[in-house]
């Protein structure tokens, strides 16, 4: 069975979540209180819906509480984010997913049982600053507050070296996951792998050792 997501708001966050999840052969049902916002998912959304995600009533109708995944991608109106997500918690629906906007929105949001809050400025504002940083840098992703995940490209101080050589994790405390090597993932590398011109290495690590890790060879 495919799995069901229903995306309330259709902002540009909204909209990409629910561009892509179609995309990839997903069923979509997408709610926006603004007629013309819902007008424009019409040919996208598996089903479009008009509606106010503060209203118990409507969420009940559409059968909110079946759908395994809720997004709420309601912006500006943080009350209407807010009341939108007690009611989902409250009818029990299985994986809500907040876009917050403060900190203050999603402390909140964590304490009425959202299950993940997001903060796409923020997180993209952060992967950004890496990849400014430094041009080896290929991506850049936030597990959590304390753990992240970075792609690297093998820089020469450490092309010709075993994993094993660098040490990487007594020195550092972060792990290489997966070596990225001519299109093909390998992942869970062995420490006498050696590492090679154009790998991409896939580090995993508390941030304070990736960066370390960074600032000595990337
Ligand atoms: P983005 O940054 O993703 O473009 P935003 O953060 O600026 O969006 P808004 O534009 O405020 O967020 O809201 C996103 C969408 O949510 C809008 O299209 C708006 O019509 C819709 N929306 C706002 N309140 C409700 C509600 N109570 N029920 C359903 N949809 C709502
Ligand atoms: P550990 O207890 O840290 O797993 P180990 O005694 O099992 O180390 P090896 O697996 O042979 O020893 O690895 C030697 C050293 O190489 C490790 O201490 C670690 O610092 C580093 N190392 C091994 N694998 C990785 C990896 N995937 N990413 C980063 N460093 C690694
Ligand atoms: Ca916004």
């Amino acid at each position: 069975m495919k799995k069901q997501f229903a995306i309330i708001g259709l902002g540009r966050f909204g909209g990409s979540v629910t561009k892509e999840l179609v995309e990839q052969g997903a069923d979509v049902l997408a709610i926006d209180s603004d007629r013309t916002k819902a007008d424009e998912f019409r040919d996208i959304a598996t089903q479009v819906v008009i509606a106010n995600a503060t209203d118990e009533q409507v969420l009940r109708e559409l059968d909110i509480p079946l759908y395994e995944h809720v997004v709420v991608a309601i912006g500006n109106d943080i009350e209407a984010s807010i009341l939108a997500t007690l009611l989902l918690s409250e009818m029990g629906v299985k994986h809500i997913c907040v876009k917050a906007e403060t900190d203050h929105h999603e402390k909140v949001l964590k304490k009425i049982g959202a299950h993940r809050v997001l903060h796409p400025e923020r997180e993209m504002g952060a992967r950004l600053a890496h990849h400014l940083l430094s041009a080896n840098i290929v991506d850049y992703i936030e597990l959590s507050s304390q753990d992240t995940i970075i792609e690297a490209v093998a820089t020469p101080s450490l092309i010709g070296q075993t994993i094993q050589d660098l040490n990487i994790r007594a020195l550092y405390g972060c792990t290489i996951i997966a070596i990225r090597r001519q299109g093909r993932l390998m992942a869970a590398p062995q420490a006498n792998e050696v590492i090679q011109a154009e790998d991409v290495l896939v580090l995993l690590g508390p941030k304070k050792a990736i960066y370390a890790f960074e600032k000595d060879f990337i």
